[in-house]
C-alpha cells in the first residue's frame, strides 16, 4: 500500500536517512525502532508531508506524493505536534477531522461516539481534556486520529510520555483497537499504520514487522519472533537486549548445528543460511535460554559453569552474571522462583542454555 523507494536526507552537510527502502502492505502495523538520533522520527516525516525527502520517493498505492500537501494526503497523525486541544471537551477534540471533513451533525456524532466506544471512553464526552489523566488523554488522541477514517495512520512515540504500568497497560490495548479499526472501503482488514518507537518491548508488542534502525539505514527487518530468533547483526542482537554474544566457529552446520565457543562446544536449533562447518559465527545465548542444572552434571549438552558475579531479584524473574575465562561476563535471566535456589555471589553454579535460545550469526 505504502511504498517508501531509496529515501535519503540529510540536515546540512549531517546526513540522516541513507537510501532507506520499505512496503508496507495494507492492514500491516509497521514499527520503526531504534536508538535516538536514528532517525525514525524524520523518515516518519517525510512520509506525513512535514519533511521532504533529499532522494527518493514515497508512493501511497502506486500514486507518488511529492507535492501533495500534509493535509491531502489523507493520514492519521499521533504525534507531540498535533496535541489535543486542553480547554476543550473530548466531544469536540475528537470531532475536530470530521468537522473540517464537513460531516453532518448526525453522522459526527455518530462516528465520536463509535470512536470513544473504541478506545474505551465512553460517555466521556462531556470531560475537559486537562480534566483527564494521562492515559485518558492518549486514548483521546487515538479517537482523534482515528475518527475521520484515515488511510493511513502515523504514530510517533504515542506512549513516551506516560508511566510503566500506563504504557504495559495500553501497548496490549493499542494492537487491539488498530486492529479493530476497519480501514476505509476493506471492513476486514485493521488500519494501515507506521508507528515510532525506541522502546523494543512495545515494538515486539504491537507490530507485525519490526523495522530496525541504526544511524539513518535499515539494519533488519522482520516480524516480531523472527527477529527475536534470529537476529541479523550484532546490532540487532544487542538492541533486542541479548548480551551474550561469543565469537565461536561452526563444527557442523545445518540441520544439527554445533559451534565451538569459548564457553565449550554448544548446539543451536538454527544457524545463518548457508553457513557452512569451518564458518566464523557469533553466537548468541539469549538471556532466557538459561535454566539452572546442579554443579555435578556432567555429560549433556551445553551445559556452562561459571562464577555467580551478581544477582539481582525483579519479582518475576532474577538477573544473574557469570564470569568465565576470568574477565568475560554472561548475563541471564532465570524465572524469580529460582532466585531462592541460587548460591551466594563468588560461588560456582552451573546452567544448561537451551538449544532454542541460541542464535547464530554470520560473521
Ligand atoms: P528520537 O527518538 O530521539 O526522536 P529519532 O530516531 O526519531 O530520535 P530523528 O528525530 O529523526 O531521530 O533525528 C535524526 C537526526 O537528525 C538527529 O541527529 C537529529 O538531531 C537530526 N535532526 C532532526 N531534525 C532536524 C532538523 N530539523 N534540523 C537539523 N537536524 C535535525
Amino acid at each position: 500500500m505504502l511504498t517508501i523507494r531509496n529515501v535519503s536526507k540529510a540536515f546540512g552537510d549531517t546526513p540522516v536517512l541513507h537510501d532507506i527502502s520499505l512496503e508496507v502492505a495494507a492492514g500491516e502495523i509497521v514499527c520503526l525502532l531504534g536508538p535516538s538520533g536514528c532517525g525514525k522520527t524524520t523518515l516518519l516525516r517525510i512520509v506525513a508531508g512535514l519533511e521532504q525527502a533529499g532522494a527518493g520517493q514515497v508512493l501511497l498505492e502506486e500514486r507518488d506524493l511529492a507535492g501533495v500537501p500534509v493535509h491531502r494526503r489523507g493520514f492519521g497523525f499521533m504525534f507531540q505536534d498535533f496535541a489535543l486541544f486542553p480547554h476543550r471537551n473530548v466531544y469536540d477534540n475528537v470531532a475536530f477531522g470530521l468537522r473540517m471533513a464537513g460531516q453532518s451533525r448526525e453522522a459526527l456524532a455518530g462516528r465520536v461516539r463509535e470512536m470513544l466506544a473504541l478506545v474505551g471512553l465512553a460517555g466521556l464526552e462531556a470531560r475537559q481534556v486537562h480534566e483527564l489523566s494521562g492515559g485518558q488523554q492518549q486514548r483521546v488522541a487515538l479517537a482523534r486520529s482515528l475518527a475521520p477514517h484515515p488511510a493511513l495512520l502515523l504514530l510517533d512515540e504515542p506512549l513516551g510520555s506516560l508511566d510503566r504500568t500506563l504504557r504495559e497497560e495500553l501497548m496490549g490495548e493499542l494492537r487491539r483497537i488498530l486492529r479493530q479499526t476497519p480501514a476505509g472501503s476493506d471492513e476486514a482488514a485493521g488500519i494501515t499504520s507506521i508507528y515510532v518507537t525506541h522502546d523494543q518491548q512495545e515494538a515486539l508488542a504491537i507490530a507485525d514487522r519490526v523495522v530496525i534502525m541504526n544511524a539513518g539505514r535499515v539494519e533488519q527487518i522482520g516480524a516480531p519472533l523472527a527477529l527475536y530468533r534470529q537476529p541479523a547483526t550484532p546490532f540487532v542482537a544487542r538492541f533486542l537486549g541479548m548480551e551474550n554474544l561469543l565469537p565461536g566457529q561452526l563444527v557442523d552446520a545445518a540441520p544439527d548445528w554445533l559451534v565451538a565457543t569459548p564457553l565449550g562446544l554448544l548446539r543451536s536449533t538454527a544457524g545463518p543460511a548457508g553457513a557452512a562447518a569451518g564458518d566464523s559465527v557469533l553466537a548468541v545465548a539469549r538471556p532466557d535460554a538459561a535454566r539452572l542444572v546442579d554443579l555435578a552434571a556432567r555429560d549433556e549438552e551445553n551445559l556452562v559453569a561459571g562464577q555467580l558475579q551478581e544477582v539481582s531479584f525483579r519479582g518475576s524473574q532474577v538477573k544473574i552474571t557469570l564470569s568465565y575465562a576470568d574477565s568475560q561476563r554472561l548475563v541471564f535471566d532465570l524465572p524469580g522462583h529460582a532466585a531462592g535456589e541460587l548460591p551466594a555471589p563468588g560461588q560456582w553454579l552451573q546452567i544448561q542454555l537451551d538449544p532454542a535460545g541460541i542464535s547464530l550469526l554470520a560473521r
